[in-house]
């Protein structure tokens, strides 16, 4: 893989904006460099713009190292990066599976790149050769994910390697829902294949959506383009040290992702019973792809009474099927006797 040769000219050229806080880094007393109120202590200062003390800590509980470790506001600001960073509109294109989360192809519109989507196998399984025919010399990125969205299946690993090993371009696996998976992650592979870009997020098994925190690892030579072309201070203070104290409650996220797993065994269970369910598709997320009669009218009637699923009914391969995420005991309980008495 040849970095130079993948990246936008222009972002490869250019020379980053470079803030009070990146100018000077060290021990003093009195800062007069950042036309910031004195004022207001805790809130006043900028904060790090490249989270180092963050960074160390999501480090530790990963295995990375803080160079791999890109923090952005969510998954969605590192989706967009990687877009921005190696494609060039109207030139080049991005080729990625289908079905799967809809942002990738937001963010492609919005950069005007085009969008090259592969139906995955009826199973859900990748089928890499059918995906690497869709590649061409324009083709920069590759998006996947696993555990996949809306499917909830795993991608086959030998199949994502097949790509990691052909494809002379970026590949980016989306695991924001490995933490529920029966397989490891691939941070651990992140040494041998330079071009692959990992992304997670602390929306999910974190419980924290509302706190706006999505990581990407990446080689330090990938992660060093996305700080280049971010917004200066991305993260804001509230959220790295939220985070940072989050971070200390291993056993207590642990407990919680063992309490959805559980969740879901009584999902699983208890769906198949009522007559219109079809079919309940094999997950290792949060959440399960249930297949119903008539996806449309099943959804109104849940929502009639309080209870919302996500409607799937319009998504390749997904005809007939509901998204039903794994809640707590009670509502999960709510779910199904609502469901009988349909
Ligand atoms: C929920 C989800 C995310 C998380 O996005 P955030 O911006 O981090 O909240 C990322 N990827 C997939 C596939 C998801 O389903």
């Amino acid at each position: 893989m040849n970095l130079e040769q993948l990246v936008r000219a222009n972002v490869w050229n250019m020379k980053p904006y470079s803030s009070a806080r990146d100018e000077f880094k060290g021990d003093a007393s009195v800062f007069l460099d950042a036309n910031e109120n004195p004022l207001n202590d805790k809130y006043n200062r900028y904060p790090d713009p490249l989270q180092w003390a963050l960074k160390e800590k999501i480090g530790k509980v990963k295995g990375v190292s803080p160079e791999h470790i890109f923090l952005g506001n969510g998954s969605d600001e590192p989706i967009d990066l990687v877009i921005r960073v190696f494609c060039e509109p109207r030139k080049d294109n991005i080729v990625a599976i289908d079905p799967t989360y809809g942002m990738y192809q937001v963010c492609a519109d919005v950069n005007d790149i085009e969008y090259r989507k592969v139906l995955l196998k009826e199973n859900f399984d990748l089928d890499a050769a059918k995906l690497l025919e869709k590649v061409d010399s324009n083709t920069k990125l590759i998006f996947l994910c696993s555990p996949n969205n809306p499917t909830g299946n795993l991608l086959n690993r030998k199949e994502i390697e097949k790509i990691l090993d052909s494809f002379a371009g970026i590949v980016i696996v989306d695991e924001a829902y490995i933490d529920f998976a029966s397989e490891d992650s691939w941070l651990s592979e992140l040494d041998k294949y330079p071009n692959l870009v990992v992304l997670q997020t602390f929306s999910k098994a974190w419980g924290l959506a509302a706190v706006r925190l999505g990581m990407a690892f990446s080689s330090p030579e990938i992660i060093r383009l996305f700080n280049k072309v971010k917004y200066p201070y991305n993260v804001n203070i509230l959220t790295q040290n939220f985070v940072s104290e989050e971070l200390d409650k291993l056993e207590l996220r642990k407990e919680w992702i063992s309490t959805l797993l559980k969740g879901r065994d009584y999902l699983k269970n208890e769906l198949p019973k009522l007559s219109f369910v079809e079919k309940i598709y094999p997950t290792d997320a949060n959440f399960l792809l249930v297949k119903v009669g008539d996806a449309n009218g099943l959804y109104k009637q849940l929502a009639d009474k309080g209870v919302i699923v996500r409607n799937r009914n319009s998504v390749s391969l997904c005809a007939g099927c509901l998204r039903i995420t794994v809640g707590t005991d009670e509502e999960n309980r709510i779910l199904i006797d609502t469901l009988q008495s349909l």
